[in-house]
């Protein structure tokens, strides 16, 4: 049965009447991509778990997206976590999951891709594969099911996956994707095993293949050692990264939904890897070096989305905006066409200490939103120790001059539960922000606008891979409630609004961030019970993971509570992100000292990513 009439004879009015937006599951939005799937040779199911909304505001999903359909042999089409009502109809009328482009049931496919980008998904993606009637356990696969993949940055970690993931793509997409479609067009050609395909795409940078890899642990549940079972897989895998930005695929044309989603506008990334070296970042290591796309490409490519997507903003994007080299060109450029449009353009992480007036009244002309500074620390000691180089004088500066131009609203985002941090240092969280507020009144009142709004966000520290701090242990529930109590009690001003995250969600992203092979059988135990949409807080359901640690025997605090010795084996130590461990282990001493480090424009200090891009990061 064809994919519209599929979706049209399952997916009825009657289903969709039923369900909260049902444009979630319609497609056809424009700019989405329909093909004859008798007239290509792969069909790739790109699969976002997490609802449409949320899915379809992932460059990384729509830079991969169109590039893999403006492959003549490939129809990528999307598949999104249904959201719970759906998902009741689904198993009532015995729908399959399918995609969005034909209709068709993802478990016809040759390949469902997951991208990775919150360890709270994982249920999502055991539930998509269910829905979908394709077995959890890459183990259990056959001729005929698809080939289950994933990438993104929750993938430097992909023990707790391992189980289920057939392969992994480590690193950034755009080359390796393609290598493993025609690698795979080759292997279909030539009717080979499961195993035969899996042999050829693991001698590809970048890409593991879990199964062809044994783990050993010691009585204490660490790892023994990590050994290959199979001599075509590599000792290590290396992370893929693109050294020219500028002549990689980036799409000229992007889906516009018919619903509003997260991110609604055009995302502009300027540049890719962070100097900073922010000792609890794990994006800041894992896209080392730095790449930057240059203005002439970026205005290209912005006048080209622009024409095919109607969008009234556009957004720059980068783990660290003020620091692209040619930012002022960039805007002037970029404000040209959006005053000619009369759309918006959006600087969203701005540095603290590099804020600029000029620069913001330029681009916020048109509308005035809010401000965020994440100074992440509340005291100069503790933001020393997680090398956040901005002291209270940038942050009391910028915000004055944001006061000054007019903004009355300003988000402060913190984490509770960093390394070596004490109560006096959660306390000054509450100081800055009444810092913040002071400087507010400092502004003449015929200067600054009327009504000053002081947000408060902290999330809790989560330790990750490949960080400096990927040793350390993270606070327990309790104390970091306690945390959360204690700084609440200090912001009495009702112009201060504080918000916190809930401690157990942030206790269980770190057991998955951290994890091993043993967690494999929780998740699915989790699955069982129901848990999904673990991200959501209405869905959460901690009760139901910690009676899965029960029945599978597995202690969650193993993986969160201890410190471990730099000897130990971590999980994802087979995993070669080019910045090395001495450096990691270095910065995490310094860390305990007190002691920062320049970012790398300052001077290189020898991280590891130039060798492992061949030389230096900048000319
Ligand atoms: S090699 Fe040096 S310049 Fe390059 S990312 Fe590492 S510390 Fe920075």
């Amino acid at each position: 049965m064809e994919g519209e009439d599929f979706v049209k004879q399952k997916i009825s009015d009657k289903i969709l009447s039923k369900v909260q937006k049902p444009t979630r599951y319609i497609g056809n939005e424009w700019n989405s991509v329909h093909k004859d799937p008798k007239e290509v040779e792969m069909r790739f199911a790109f699969g976002f778990p997490d609802i449409y909304e949320v899915g379809m505001s992932h460059l990384g999903m729509k830079i991969l997206y169109h590039m893999l359909n403006d492959r003549q042999d490939v129809y990528c089409e999307r598949v999104f976590a249904p959201w719970v009502d759906m998902e009741e109809q689904m198993r009532q009328h015995h729908i399959p999951l399918f995609a969005l482009e034909s209709g068709d049931p993802i478990s016809e496919f040759d390949f469902v891709g997951f991208t990775l980008q919150y360890e709270m998904s994982y249920s999502n993606i055991l539930n998509m594969l269910d829905l979908a009637g394709i077995p959890l356990m890459a183990s259990e696969r056959e001729k005929g099911h698809p080939f289950i993949c994933a990438g993104g940055p929750c993938a430097y970690n992909p023990e707790p996956l391992a189980a289920f993931i057939d392969f992994f793509m480590m690193g950034e997409g755009e080359e390796v994707l393609n290598e493993v479609m025609d690698a795979y067009a080759e292997w279909k050609r030539s009717g080979g095993t499961r195993t035969d395909f899996l042999e050829r795409v693991c001698q590809i940078e970048g890409v593991y293949v879990p199964q062809f890899y044994d783990v050993a642990y010691n009585g204490d549940g660490t790892i023994h050692h990590m050994i290959r079972t199979n001599e075509k897989a590599p000792e290590k895998i290396k992370k893929r990264i693109i050294k020219d930005l500028d002549h990689t695929y980036f799409p000229r044309e992007i889906i516009v939904p018919f619903m509003e989603i997260v991110h609604d506008r055009i995302m502009l990334e300027i540049f890719r890897g962070c100097t900073r070296g922010c000792r609890f970042c794990q994006a800041g290591i894992i896209y080392r070096p730095v790449r930057e796309r240059t203005p002439q490409k970026l205005l290209e490519i912005a006048k080209a989305l622009n024409k095919a997507t109607g969008y009234e903003e556009i957004s720059l994007s980068s783990l660290s905006t003020s620091d692209y080299t040619a930012l002022e060109g960039l805007t002037e450029g970029l404000l040209d066409l959006t005053e000619q449009e009369k759309i918006n353009l959006a600087l969203p992480s701005l540095r603290v200490d590099s804020f600029s007036l000029a620069l913001m009244n330029k681009v916020q002309k048109v509308r005035k939103s809010g401000l965020t500074f994440a100074p992440e620390a509340g005291t100069q000691r503790l933001r020393d120790v997680i090398n956040k180089g901005v002291t209270e004088e940038d942050l009391v500066k910028s915000v004055t001059l944001a006061f000054e131009g007019g903004w009355n609203n300003v988000k402060l985002y913190f984490m509770i539960g960093l390394p070596t941090e004490t109560l006096e240092d959660v306390e000054g969280i509450a100081n800055l922000a009444y810092q913040v507020l002071d400087a507010y009144f400092t502004v003449p009142k015929e200067q600054r606008n009327r009504g000053v709004n002081v947000t408060v966000s902290t999330s809790s520290f989560v330790p990750k891979a490949f960080t400096p701090f990927q040793w350390h242990a993270q606070d327990t529930i309790e104390q970091l409630r306690e945390k959360q109590a204690h700084l609440k009690s200090k912001i009495k001003n009702k112009k201060i609004k504080y918000n916190w995250h809930d401690a157990p969600l942030s206790f269980l992203e770190a057991v998955f961030a951290r994890g091993d092979r043993k967690l494999s059988e929780v998740l699915a135990r989790a699955q069982e019970k129901g848990c999904r949409f673990d991200g959501w807080s209405e869905y959460f359901d901690y009760e139901k993971w910690m009676e899965s640690f029960d029945e599978c025997g597995v202690d969650p605090h193993f993986y969160t509570a201890r410190k471990r010795p730099y000897e130990e084996i971590l999980p994802w130590d087979h995993i070669d992100v080019g910045v090395t461990k001495k450096f990691l282990i270095n910065e995490s001493e310094k860390a305990l000292r007190g002691e920062t480090t320049p970012h790398c424009r300052q001077n290189c200090t020898g991280c590891g990513a130039a060798v492992f891009e061949g030389g230096v990061c900048f000319e």
